[in-house]
């Protein structure tokens, strides 16, 4: 095992109401570091009463607080200092993040970067946001009077964990709302840092809350409580369907960030260097535990086993290793449980496909939770390998022949969050890219954000996007003000009947 980062407490507490507090309960749970699997530090195991206290910290912050009120610019101000505070912490979290979820060192330094421009870009939107007003000249004036919509409760997953936080955190936070957040219970330690971070920056108390523990707990009990009034959740599918269920009593607002089984389209014509590393990194990247992955590979028949070959070469050749090394590319998953998942499907795979590269373990890595970069050829629409998410170092790649059976292909799952088109022919491009049922398309190029477009996936990949103004709108309520600027013409009930003028309902719509 490395050396523990730095400055970690000697175990991870609850944060409400401005202050640490262990669970009500007294109970806590181990969390693993993936190289060894063993157990580094203790988290408080959230239960129904933690969560019940630290909404009630949110809620008091939000109707007591200043917080929803303040104006744009001071709030921005604050968004702002948070992104400073992140900045500063960069090689902290990286380290942790990098010791505690397995990711690679160096894949791990940019993440307080990415984090800390989500708070910039929704402090800049937040001041420049425009809501509508609309005439009907000397008639009417009707307005949107937008209102942060009250607690926000915040479920992220493991992959990437401070920086999905951040994700939610920032307009939530940039809106008005109030926020009790429930990291993954495999990678608890770097939401601790937020905790600093927000006092730090001056977030008033009760704004920023944190309860720790279980999906099953702590989790459901943040979707099933009747303050929170929204639930922002990232993670797989099974769970998105369980949430999505649960917030019906109390009609949730929700907003669902699911998996994906996302599709690389090859065509014979593409830059085929520029196709083979970017989808090289697509699926061997961050461990291969990305929701965007290219974790399917659609490649045109006549490069087809040209591709194969360079493709296998390539993974032979990416470096397993520590996370804390800076030349590794590809570290341990993070946690036992899922490298027991993602080594049964290489295994249905073999059965299935046929493996031209890795899978099994690192011959050099005898211990912690290790997988070859795995590839698998000539996997069949049918395979479980091409319909369901592995969310590791695992990729199947598919022959077709024509567009046609392309998009067929790329469609044919239950998911639909991201695709990739690597074409040079500019109209095959845009149309295969529009008739292809994801939320989010890249032609020549991997995951490349920018945050004002909407991010978000369609079938079993999602529910709403977020994105620029639509996650302010998400965390918002829009309320229309409508304001009678002359006389109100009213249909006269129980006057002396209906004149000839009367309209009937109410008067004219615009
Ligand atoms: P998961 O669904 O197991 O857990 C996600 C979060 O939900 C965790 O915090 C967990 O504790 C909580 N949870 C579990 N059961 C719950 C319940 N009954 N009620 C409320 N909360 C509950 O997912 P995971 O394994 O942590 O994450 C991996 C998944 O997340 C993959 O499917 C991946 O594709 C997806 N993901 C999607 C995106 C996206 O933006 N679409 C981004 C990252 C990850």
């Amino acid at each position: 095992m490395a050396d523990r980062p730095a400055g970690l407490p000697e175990r991870i507490q609850h944060y409400y109401g401005g202050a640490l507090h262990d669970s009500v309960s007294g109970e806590e749970f181990d969390v693993l570091e993936p190289t060894t699997n063993q157990n580094y530090i203790t988290a408080a195991a959230g239960g129904a009463e933690d969560v019940d206290r630290a909404v009630a910290a949110a809620k008091k912050a939000f109707d007591e607080g200043p917080w929803p009120h303040m104006l744009p610019r001071e709030r921005a101000t604050i968004l702002n200092r948070i992104a400073d505070e992140v900045s500063k912490i960069n090689d902290e979290l990286a380290a942790i993040e990098s010791y505690d979820s397995g990711l690679p060192i160096r894949q791990a330094k940019g993440q307080a970067n990415r984090a800390a421009e989500n708070f910039r870009f929704f402090a800049d939107l937040i001041v420049a946001q425009v809501d509508g007003a609309f005439k009907m000249p000397g008639r009417q004036i009707n307005y949107v009077n937008r209102k942060p919509l009250g607690v926000a409760g915040l479920i992220t997953p493991w992959n990437t964990p401070f920086m999905q936080e951040s994700w939610k955190l920032a307009p939530a936070l940039a809106s008005g709302c109030t926020a009790v957040l429930k990291p993954a219970e495999f990678t608890p330690v770097s939401a601790n840092l937020w905790v600093g971070i927000m006092e730090r920056a001056g977030v008033p108390e009760g704004v920023f809350n944190i309860v720790y523990g279980d999906g099953a707990t702590a989790g459901d009990a943040l979707v099933k409580h009747p303050d929170t009034n929204l639930i922002s959740f990232t993670g797989s599918l099974a769970t998105g369907k369980i949430v999505y269920a649960n917030g019906a009593e109390h009609m949730k607002h929700l907003s669902l960030e699911l998996g994906g089984k996302s599709p690389a389209i090859i065509f014979e014509d593409a830059d085929f260097e520029k196709a083979l590393d970017s989808t090289l990194f697509g699926v061997f990247s961050l461990n291969g535990e990305r929701c965007t992955a290219s974790s399917r590979i659609l490649v045109q028949r006549p490069i087809y086993e040209r591709f194969l070959e360079a493709y296998a070469e390539r993974a032979n050749r990416i470096v397993v290793g520590p996370p804390s090394d800076p030349m590794t590319e590809l570290a341990a998953l993070v946690h036992p449980e899922h490298y027991e998942k993602v080594t049964s499907y290489i295994e249905i795979g073999k059965s299935e496909a046929r493996l031209i590269a890795g899978g099994g373990r690192p011959g050099h890595l005898p211990e912690g939770n290790y997988v070859e970069p795995t590839v698998f050829a000539d996997v069949a629409p049918e395979a479980r390998i091409f319909q369901e998410e592995i969310f590791g170092p695992v990729v199947a790649i598919t022959p077709f022949d024509t567009e046609e059976e392309a998009i067929q292909l790329a469609n044919d799952v239950e998911y639909g969050l991201a695709a990739y088109v690597w074409t040079n022919d500019i109209a095959r491009a845009h149309n295969v890219a529009g008739a292809i049922e994801s939320g989010m398309v890249w032609i020549n190029s991997h995951n490349v954000r920018d945050l004002r477009t909407p991010f978000g996936g369609v079938k079993g990949s999602g529910l709403g996007h977020e994105g620029g103004y639509r996650s302010l709108d998400f965390y918002s309520i829009q309320q229309s003000i409508h304001v009678t600027l002359g006389d109100v013409h009213t249909t006269r009930f129980g006057a002396s009947g209906y004149s000839e003028n009367d309209l009937g309902l109410g008067g004219p719509s615009a």
